[in-house]
């Protein structure tokens, strides 16, 4: 089984008096665990269950039919479909695989869901993309390109009128991990906006997602973890308004192979693990399907290009390098703009 190791995010607010009511559910979704939060409302035990269960209901039909762990998911349907004939997908499936194509090609092929088979060659993921999971082991230059023969966003094919998906390649996988928990928190945003539900705290995994105000009538709150391998160290607190927040690091979900570790985030253009300065990044957009996809896209590209693609797409984005034993901290001008009065 695999373990995901979250990047911790706390909801931070220190007591005030003034307190509004706040309600609370967490359980475990997506492989990860979640918490909503909903502030300023006394609730009906009635009322209470109703949020509780749309809620769950929107997590987990993200989950049917994007986790690449459940066989008869979507994905894994589409992922068995060996042909390059049309296959068609629900509505939602086909706007993340739309989103996520999009950032492929605004980040020319840094983020890539069809990333699969070289992320379960590494030792990570879901063994389906591959035949089995195989023990961690540095690869082969030779395992490497005949990977990377096999992956590709670009050859995908999708057709919105049909809502269909068509591979060049029959082999070719999606794995959503990257992206599609930011999705099951914007649903469940949406979810939440339907039951007139305004002040709410959304979590999956480390992502999240706020709008309107804490139990203390301010804006949430959220701490961005410092990068280390003892989890718990805030670096930075943020406000959090009708705002979500993705983040991804190369600190907590990686292999040691003689030493040297080995990120789960594959760089697509050469095969292998990501391996430079950025500790993690840390991205600020009213979507976090948009935030979730980015993160994983600018943590694979690094501090430099990373920074450099963020800046030109007018991105809020906080990347954390490290400098020696020190972590500097680089902020893109829309980061700035959005989050001026930060801790
Ligand atoms: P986490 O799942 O820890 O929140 P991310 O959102 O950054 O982190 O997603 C990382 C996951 O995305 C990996 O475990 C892997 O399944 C997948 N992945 C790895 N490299 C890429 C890539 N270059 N593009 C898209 N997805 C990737
Ligand atoms: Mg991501």
């Amino acid at each position: 089984m695999r373990v995901f190791f979250a990047l911790c995010l706390f909801a931070c607010a220190p007591p005030t008096p003034d307190q509004r009511p706040l309600v609370a559910f967490e359980g475990e979704t997506m492989g990860t665990y979640y918490r909503v939060q909903v502030a300023g409302e006394e609730m009906s035990e009635d009322r209470r269950r109703t949020v509780h269960e749309a809620s769950v209901a929107a997590m987990e039909e993200v989950n049917a039919a994007m986790s690449t762990y459940l066989e008869d998911s979507e994905i894994s349907r589409l992922n068995r479909h060996q042909e390059s004939s049309p296959f068609a997908v629900s509505g939602a499936t086909f706007e993340v695989l739309r989103t996520a194509t999009e950032i492929s090609e605004m980040t020319g092929g840094a983020f890539d869901i069809t990333v699969g088979p070289l992320v379960a060659a590494w030792g990570f993921g879901a063994a389906s993309t591959l035949d089995q999971l195989l023990e961690p082991h540095r690869l082969e230059d030779q395992e490497i390109s005949n990977l990377l023969q096999r992956i590709g966003y670009d050859k995908m094919k999708l057709d919105e009128a049909n809502s269909t998906i068509a591979k060049d390649y029959g082999g070719l996988q999606c794995d959503l991990s990257g992206i599609a928990k930011g999705f099951a928190i914007d649903r469940v945003a949406e979810r939440l906006a339907s039951l007139e539900v305004a002040d709410f705290w959304v979590e999956i995994g480390g992502e999240v997602r706020a709008a309107g105000k804490n139990a203390h009538g301010k804006p949430w709150r959220l701490g961005i973890e410092r990068p280390s391998l003892t989890p718990g160290t805030v670096q930075r607190i943020v406000p959090l308004d009708d705002l979500a927040v993705a983040t991804s690091g190369d600190y907590r979900n990686y292999h040691e192979i003689d030493g040297e570790r080995y990120s789960h985030i594959i760089d697509p253009r050469d095969g292998r693990p990501i391996g430079h300065r950025l500790a993690s990044v840390s991205v600020f957009h009213p979507r976090c399907t948009i935030a979730d996809a980015w993160a994983t896209a600018l943590m694979v590209l690094g501090e430099s290009e990373g920074y450099e693609i963020a800046v030109t797409e007018g991105l809020a984005a906080l990347f954390l390098v490290r400098e020696g034993d020190e972590l500097v901290e680089l902020e893109t001008p829309a980061f700035r703009e959005l989050l001026p009065k930060t801790i």
